[in-house]
């Protein structure tokens, strides 16, 4: 894409060498939302995509996710959801696990904050495996609510380029350097 603020977005992105551990090229986010105009350049071009969308649900994925998730949700006059790490919602929940790398995550939402039927984009910073957005897409599945698409402002260039998570579409501003 030609959009010049992609440039700018892709550009405030840090990356931090072998952070957690070795061999990773960590995408570091605080220096894009550190820059207020490339923060709303951000929000900007999802809200604009989703606005006319009909989505009633933004849903953000812990930690990171949150970050782009609830501003997009303000926008676009819909409302936003946590997807949560295990045992940190309050409320009743539903699980779902998912493979690391090493081991196994589950991330969590409350039972109730969405009903059957509705539509929803589903928020991360950065989208790798896609095992993270694959499991928050099967939540909704199992509540009956539609995923339209999952949002991330980072994509590895192969999966970024597939613009599909299994049967769902995947929208991408930027690749890592
Ligand atoms: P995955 O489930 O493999 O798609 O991994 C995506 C999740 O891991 C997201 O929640 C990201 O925040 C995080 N993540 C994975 N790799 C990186 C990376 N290189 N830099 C920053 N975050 C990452």
């Amino acid at each position: 894409d030609d959009d010049p603020r992609l440039n700018a977005i892709s550009d405030s992105i840090r990356v931090i060498p072998d952070f957690p551990k070795p061999g990773i090229m960590f995408q570091d986010i605080t220096t894009l939302v550190a820059n207020h105009l490339v923060y709303k350049h951000t929000i900007d071009i999802f809200a604009d995509r989703y606005r006319e969308m009909g989505i009633s649900v933004v849903a953000g994925v812990e930690a990171r996710g949150f970050i782009f998730a609830a501003p997009i949700a303000l926008a676009i006059g819909a409302k936003f959801i946590p997807l949560r790490k295990p045992g940190k919602l309050p409320g009743k929940v539903i699980s779902e696990a998912y493979e690391l790398e090493y081991g196994e995550d589950c991330l969590e939402m409350h039972v109730g904050s969405v009903g059957q039927g509705e539509s929803v984009v589903i928020v991360d910073d950065l989208v790798a495996t896609g095992g993270t957005l694959s499991a928050a897409i099967k939540l909704f599945e199992r509540v009956g609510a539609e995923v339209i698409e999952c949002a991330c402002v980072i994509g590895l260039p192969e999966i970024k380029e597939r613009r599909m998570l299994n049967g769902t579409p995947l929208y991408v501003l930027v690749e890592p350097r």
